[in-house]
């Protein structure tokens, strides 16, 4: 697979960087969009095909999914490209309530999705709260497996103010991707990216607001660096810098833990995954 990251900036849309949005692309020829927040949909045009992309969100603050209820637009009353067929999206359970109640006409009312999406949810009877390591024995099991195509895709419980996941995508092959989406530190991170290729990680606060952050809200960047260390990953991205973010301090932090090849997420930045 490959990753066109579309925006990167953490909280919300910079001057020229929209809010979290990385465009998938799997070797089965599917385009899955993971998170959707202000000004991705734009960059999707130019990058993707809107009416065709399957959706998968982490969480649906703004900053991750105010772009949807537009592209639920063009799915449906583009005069050449909308959807030709039912497309998946899969998100927090709160989702079709949540977007639906964004897309609709009036506040009192929920847009229902049904005709152009089969909507999904993260949450799964058997999503445990104890971090164990992703292996064959926890795949699917501790981590619920979904599928769109032939991608598989596992999902984490997130430590944040609302539902949020941490996601891992993998091809039949196993070439991977984790995405920490929006966290603060907890073991599920390192767990689910156990021996992934890419570890695409949030790191929100770099060297000068240590000491005075919120708790239970995001990473540092050494954080994201002792995760990366923790999980064997080949290679870590960090992702999700405010815009009066510190991203080199973000960036030192990470290395100061892990010593395989770290980089700042950017714009129009494209990622293999895999060989
Ligand atoms: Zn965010
Ligand atoms: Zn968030």
């Amino acid at each position: 697979m490959d990753m066109t990251i579309l925006g990167c900036s953490g909280s919300l849309s910079a001057p020229d960087n929209p809010a979290s949005g990385y465009l998938l692309r799997m070797s089965d020829g599917r385009e899955i969009l993971m998170d959707m927040g202000p000004g991705v949909l734009a960059g999707l045009q130019g990058d993707g095909d809107p009416g065709s992309v399957d959706v998968i969100f982490s969480h649906l603050h703004p900053d991750h999914c105010s772009d949807f209820p537009s592209l639920v637009v063009w799915q449906r009353f583009h005069p050449t490209h909308a959807a030709s067929s039912r497309h998946t999206m899969i998100g927090p359970s709160i989702a079709a309530l949540h977007l639906g109640r964004a897309s609709a006409d009036h506040p009192s009312r929920v847009d229902d999705f049904s005709d152009i999406l089969d909507v999904r949810s993260w949450r799964a009877p058997d999503l445990q709260d104890t971090p164990v390591a992703f292996d064959a024995s926890s795949r699917g099991t501790v981590y619920p497996v979904h599928h769109i195509g032939e991608t598989a895709l596992y999902a984490a419980p997130a430590v944040h103010p609302t539902e949020s996941y941490m996601i891992r995508v993998e091809e039949q092959d196993g070439s991977s991707l984790v995405y920490s989406g929006d966290t603060a530190a907890t073991g599920h991170l390192a767990a689910l990216a156990h021996g992934a290729d890419v570890l695409l990680c949030e790191a929100t606060w770099g060297e000068r607001d240590n000491g005075d952050n919120p708790p239970q809200m995001h990473l540092s960047g050494e954080e994201a660096g002792q995760a990366a260390a923790q999980a064997g990953v080949g290679r870590l991205i960090i992702t999700h810098v405010p815009p009066w973010g510190d991203p080199e301090g973000a960036l030192r932090g990470a290395r100061r833990y892990y010593d395989g090849p770290v980089e700042l997420a950017r714009r129009g930045m494209v990622v293999t995954v895999g060989s």
